[in-house]
């Protein structure tokens, strides 16, 4: 037990952070998580030990609350690497609440590098996103794809959250893997955990389970007159669980110090593109059901096609999606029917 490398994982009861936990302890790791459940349920830490057998420490901690990150490091000593998720992530509402987002995402950063350079822990795993590159000039993009402006304040802290990385990681003895996430989507196959989504989801595959659940009349695809092949918009669709492995990856790279910079970029996703419609029916043929939808308006915002180009992640970090579009919607409404056992209107 004793000589297990220990990871701090921020966020770890979210929905990436819980699946990349999961993964760690699965991998060998002994992990802390801190989590305010400003948007998760402590609910999945008995999960975690539900499908790991391994119940990971645990602290309640808002990062703007810098004393008690200080007090949780002087407790927790031999850390080998940090996982940074917790932020906030919804879109619409940072547009809407650009302070709140900042200041949330920011300054806990900020906090986190202060208290990781004090107590010498020198590795760290970001969680970014496609965002970062706004509407994209070229398809697939690369990580040397120029960022254009962001286009929400979500997107804006996580372009920001990298430069800050970047040039601490340039004076300071830290080193960082920044993870660009495309679309995650998916859960666990033990559907033990999953997305959870606050009151109405804006992402599009918990609209739908939830459509198919019953719990919403209809999907509306947000426009079908898009420059894409059917007309509808295209995305990146990455299974959560492979996210997860792609943070084991980075960590691991990071602990045996084969990263090349001390500040390194990957995508994450399939680098393959698929539109709103073919996961709609992807969803049908494999869950064996239909899904109200109708063509509505355009989402303002929206790019019209975002995937990735893989080849570094692959080459460099040695990670490649494993699992499929059937893998994906067959496990994210298997985990919609354990939210509700009951249902039964199809
Ligand atoms: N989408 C949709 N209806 C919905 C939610 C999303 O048609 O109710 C579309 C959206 O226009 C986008 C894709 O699904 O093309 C993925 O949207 P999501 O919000 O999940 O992720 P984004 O790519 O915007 O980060």
């Amino acid at each position: 037990m004793g000589n297990k490398q220990k990871i701090l994982v921020t966020g770890g009861l979210g929905y990436i952070g819980s699946h990349t936990v999961v993964a760690l302890i699965q991998a060998g790791y002994e992990v802390v998580i801190l989590d305010d459940l400003s948007n998760s349920s402590l609910m999945i830490l008995d999960r975690i030990e539900q499908i790991t057998g391994v119940r990971p420490s645990f602290y309640q901690i808002n990062l703007l609350d810098k004393k008690q990150l200080y007090a949780i490091f002087s407790d927790e000593t031999d850390l080998s690497a940090v996982i940074h998720f917790a932020a906030f992530k919804a879109v619409g509402e940072s547009v809407r609440e650009p302070v709140k987002y900042f200041t949330n995402n920011l300054v806990s950063l900020l906090h986190l590098l202060e208290v990781m350079d004090h107590f010498q822990v020198t590795n760290l795993v970001f969680s970014s996103s496609a965002t970062v590159y706004g509407d994209a000039r070229e398809l697939p993009v690369k990580e040397s794809t120029p960022f254009q402006k962001a286009l929400s304040s979500y997107g804006s802290t996580k372009q920001m959250g990298e430069e800050i990385l970047e040039k601490t990681a340039a004076v300071k003895d830290i080193q960082v893997i920044s993870l660009r996430y495309f679309n995650p989507v998916g859960a666990h196959d033990s559907a033990w955990i999953g997305e959870l989504p606050n009151g109405v989801p804006n992402n599009l595959m918990p609209y739908i389970t939830q459509v198919a659940a019953g719990l919403r009349p209809s999907l509306t695809v947000f426009g079908n007159d898009y420059d894409t092949p059917d007309g509808t918009c295209v995305r990146d669709y990455i299974h959560v669980v492979d996210l997860a492995k792609a943070h084991v990856k980075s960590c691991g790279r990071l602990i045996d110090k084969k990263n090349r910079d001390s500040f390194e970029v990957f995508n994450i996703g399939t680098g393959k593109g698929l539109s709103v419609l073919e996961i709609i029916h992807a969803f049908e043929k494999q869950n064996q059901l239909s899904l109200k939808y109708e063509i509505g308006p355009r989402r303002s915002g929206d790019s019209p096609a975002m995937y990735a180009d893989v080849t570094r992640a692959k080459e460099i970090l040695r990670w490649e999606a494993e699992l499929g579009l059937t893998e994906i919607v067959t496990s994210a409404w298997k985990w919609e029917q354990t939210l509700h056992p009951h249902n039964t209107c199809l």
